[in-house]
């Protein structure tokens, strides 16, 4: 840690915080297992580099991490293909909605980023053509990231987003159009369902997370997971592109890099610092966690454990 803080204090504080707002939002319900998960969760877990955790609350409930699981494929596709991926996905804020088509055609079928759905179904695509079993290979890539070797997927929450998920569909088959899809639609969106349906908790989300916040390296034994200019870039996307159309409102707010989900959780990083996953279900309306961005304002606030 830059200053000597009591964050466990912090972490007190923050959580009562919450726990006195009015939750306000709502859950995922458009992919309907996610609906009938219970909003009142609320679970944090900070992963220090100097070796202190500290968890609260609901911190060791597994819930679906679902577009958290963007920034660990795209992490996979950057050790396999280096710099050539920023062929197929660029690197600006979109300022759209997660699922967005817009501006798929005028940048001609090469997704703003990694982050949104279409750039992370590009990144499953080169997943599928790099890998020889791309579902087990990624599992296993994650199970390995934090030591986690009971890591699964959600069979139920895939095959629920896959019953409704007829943008994902629209946007795969859109961007195949232009080229920019090698495979088969449906081989490409069933792994990304099922990448999306990863089951963690809050502790196991920060450990998993840490290699970003140690230079690409696992904090654990210090095994090279991505090179810190792979780590500097993969933090740079995460705090430009990691929250929608929402991004300058979390770095204004929390100013840390980050990724969130609809299942409610959200990962921030401190580079050289610490890890922090939060959960809470239910989302604002651009699909955030509500309380989730509220505890990491209030604790970057308060412990000034902020990168500005
Ligand atoms: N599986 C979700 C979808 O494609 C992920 C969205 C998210 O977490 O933001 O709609």
């Amino acid at each position: 840690m830059n200053r000597v803080v009591n964050y466990q204090q912090c972490i007190k504080e923050s959580y009562q915080y919450v726990k006195n707002l009015p939750s306000k939002g709502a859950l995922a319900d458009y992919i309907p297992e996610l609906a009938r998960v219970d909003d009142s969760k609320f679970g944090a877990y900070m992963t220090n580099l100097d070796g202190e955790d500290f968890g609260i609350g609901d911190d060791l409930e597994k819930f679906s991490i679902q577009s958290i699981s963007k920034v660990l494929t795209l992490t996979m596709a950057y050790q396999k293909l280096g710099e050539k991926i920023w062929e197929r996905v660029d690197v600006e804020p979109s300022g759209a909605k997660f699922d967005s088509l817009i501006l798929l055609d005028t940048n001609k079928g090469i997704p703003r980023n990694p982050f949104i759905n279409s750039g992370a179904i590009v990144v499953c695509d080169i997943l599928v053509s790099q890998l020889g079993d791309p579902k087990k290979e990624f599992l296993q890539f994650v199970r390995d990231l934090a030591d986690l070797p009971e890591l699964e997927y959600s069979k139920e929450i895939a095959s629920s987003e896959k019953s409704c998920g007829y943008r994902n569909v629209a946007l795969c088959n859109y961007i195949k159009s232009f080229g920019n899809i090698e495979n088969d639609p449906s081989e490409v969106l069933d792994f990304y369902f099922l990448a999306c349906s990863l089951m963690m908790t809050c502790q196991e989300l920060s450990q998993c997370f840490g290699f970003l916040a140690n230079r690409g390296r696992r904090i654990a034994d210090g095994k090279k997971i991505v090179s810190s200019s792979q780590s500097k870039r993969l933090n740079a996307l995460m705090m430009t592109c990691g929250f929608y159309d929402e991004s300058g409102e979390f770095a204004f707010g929390v100013g840390l890099p980050g990724k969130s989900g609809v299942g409610g959780g959200i990962v921030a990083v401190y580079p050289k610092n610490y890890t922090f996953a939060v959960w809470s279900p239910k989302l604002n309306l651009k699909g955030n966690s509500y309380l989730g961005m509220k505890f990491l304002e209030d604790f970057t606030t308060r412990s000034e454990l902020t990168i500005f």
